[in-house]
């Protein structure tokens, strides 16, 4: 057996291909998006490594084309929640004991799966399935999910050297067990890399997991579920089961053995989750450990000596980038009476120089919204927007359903800081802006703390660094993610971890070791080389 102590170094992030025109990677990717369009995709379950069909089924299909079937995936019922639960307890033994070097060379490969022979097919599933532009899907399907495999091997070496001290007569070590039953792993529609990770830092640790994905995102999940196994996942240790969540929640959190949850999506399935969990508490063999990161209303704050131009590009680029479906999407804005005028003129003309469309078409810089459901809750703020007389729709507030689910970006102008559109997440193209009187600076930074129940991502652009800094500190809690002079999306694994508190989750930092550690359960043990013979102590004599 090999014993050397293994150390993973610290890994480059993946870069971004460029997908220029003729270019090797955009040919490819043609070819692919082509293919896999002209293909009908039959999605079963993957259970204990074994494909299972239900014959109770859905159809998966393109947002920006809703009449185009992607897939039909099947969906899973009681009695498959009950096999995969049955599955993940049965391999946790075996994948507990694998050597931690071992999974992490499966995670490495998996990685280099994506990122040579699967970039194509995991960019085009996202693209045409999530309705993704090219660049929108390379960061994320791609690159993110790639670096989240990477860092979190090295993370787990940097958790498994950590010993405490030992003393005279007495050896110390932490032994770092993983969680005593299963992980349930629940993500999200919007990201690939995010549906990757909730898996995979679980599975590094040396954890099972009953993986409940989210419907929308069923294509570019079920290829990333084989790449796993191609990589050498061991049957059992990932079970991928669509299906209804009320349905899945239900069941697995029922179970005894559930060990901890893994979840990103909103707020309210999240509560959902915590409030079943705390009404099953009893029952479990373990406190489950819970980490959800949730959603956001994120905020973009101009303090009087920021740059005009840098804010709008921003406040578009942050606010309608995947049709503003990242939770860290700029949705409300602070702009002061000086820079009102010429921001937001810059701002319209941008928003209003956009378009909007299929994924194969690179200009593009906005696609569909996933479904009808967001559809109709996105243009029911718009419409709300349109007939109050505390808000004026300064660019875009148009829609179209009759081919996809497009709508165009919208600007809000409202008068109440407290107006509806500054306060709820929408989860889609709508950014609403507030001026403030430049002489009431510390009142809006108050008005923005305090504006929204969440506290994810936020942004200040100022010119004025010390201002900046004084900004930065009274918005202490309003955001996990803080962004100086940047847009608040994008953050990289290993460079920005990711999270936020308040309303927006158990702020565990995805991307960060702080995640990995959440997945262990460390046993102490102390061995004493010379065990005491009398009961008294010496001061008794
Ligand atoms: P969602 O809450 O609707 O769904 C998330 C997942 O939960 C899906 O797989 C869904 O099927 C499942 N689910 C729903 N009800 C369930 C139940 N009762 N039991 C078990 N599973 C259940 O979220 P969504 O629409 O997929 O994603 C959008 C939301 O995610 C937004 O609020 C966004 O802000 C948030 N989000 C947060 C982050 C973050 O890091 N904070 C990242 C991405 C997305």
């Amino acid at each position: 057996m090999n014993n050397a102590v293994y150390n993973f170094p610290v890994p480059e992030n993946e870069s971004v291909l460029g997908y220029l025109k003729g270019s090797s990677e955009r040919i490819a990717l043609e070819k692919e998006l082509t293919r896999q369009e002209s293909t009908e995709v039959e999605i079963p379950l993957i259970i204990g490594g074994k494909e299972v069909r239900t014959g109770n089924t859905g159809k998966i299909t393109m947002p920006h084309n809703h009449s185009h079937v992607l897939a039909t995936y099947h969906k899973a019922g009681e009695k498959e929640v009950k096999m995969a639960i049955e599955a993940a307890l049965s391999a946790s033994r075996a994948w507990a004991n694998t050597p931690w070097t071992i999974r992490a060379s499966i995670l490495l490969k998996a990685a280099e799966l994506i990122s040579k022979k699967y970039r194509s097919l995991v960019n085009a599933s996202t693209m045409l399935g999530q309705s993704k532009n090219i660049y929108q899907s390379e960061i994320d399907a791609v690159c993110e999910t790639i670096d989240f495999l990477k860092y979190n091997v090295s993370y787990a070496g940097k958790i498994y050297q950590f010993q405490p001290k030992s003393s005279f007569n007495q050896l110390n070590r932490m032994e770092f067990r993983p969680l005593e039953g299963f992980v349930f792993a629940v993500s999200p529609f919007n990201f690939t890399s995010i549906a990757t990770n909730l898996n995979s830092a679980p599975v590094m640790m040396g954890n099972t997991t009953v993986w409940k994905p989210a419907t929308t995102s069923i294509l570019s999940n079920y290829y990333l579920m084989k790449i796993f196994m191609e990589a050498g996942l061991p049957a059992g240790v990932i079970n991928f089961i669509p299906g209804q969540g009320s349905l899945i929640g239900k069941e697995v959190l029922a179970s005894p053995g559930m060990a901890g949850i893994h979840f990103t999506g909103s707020n309210a399935t999240f509560n959902n989750l915590w409030s079943q969990v705390s009404h099953n508490l009893t029952s479990y063999r373990s406190y489950p450990r819970l980490i959800g990161e949730t959603g956001g209303k994120d905020f973009i704050f101009a303090h009087p000596s920021a740059d005009p131009t840098e804010l709008a590009a921003n406040a578009i680029r942050g606010a309608f980038e995947y049709q503003g479906q990242k939770c860290s999407a700029a949705s409300r804005m602070y702009i002061p009476e000086s820079l009102w005028d010429e921001t937001t003129s810059k701002m319209v003309e941008m928003a209003e120089e956009i378009t909007t469309g299929d994924v194969k078409n690179p200009e593009n810089f906005m696609n569909a919204v996933i479904d009808k459901k967001a559809f109709d809750s996105i243009t029911a703020y718009i419409e709300y927007a349109k007939e109050s007389p505390d808000a004026e729709i300064i660019a875009g507030g148009t829609y179209d359903d009759a081919k996809g689910w497009f709508i165009r970006p919208t600007i809000i102008v409202t008068t109440d800081p407290h107006f509806k559109t500054m306060e709820e997440e929408i989860f889609g193209p709508v950014l609403t802006l507030f001026r403030y009187r430049d002489s009431e600076l510390d009142n809006a930074i108050e008005l923005c703390d305090t504006t929204s129940p969440y506290g994810l991502t936020g942004a200040v652009f100022s010119r004025d660094r010390v201002a900046a800094a004084r900004i930065c500190n009274k918005l202490r809690y309003a955001a996990g993610n803080f962004y100086i002079n940047d847009k608040p999306t994008g953050a990289i694994v290993g460079l920005q971890p990711f999270g936020g508190s308040r309303g927006s989750g158990t702020n565990d930092k995805a991307g960060g070791e702080f995640n990995l550690i959440r997945w262990v359960s460390p046993r102490t043990i102390k061995e004493t080389f010379i065990p005491a013979t009398d009961y008294k102590y010496p001061y008794m004599e």
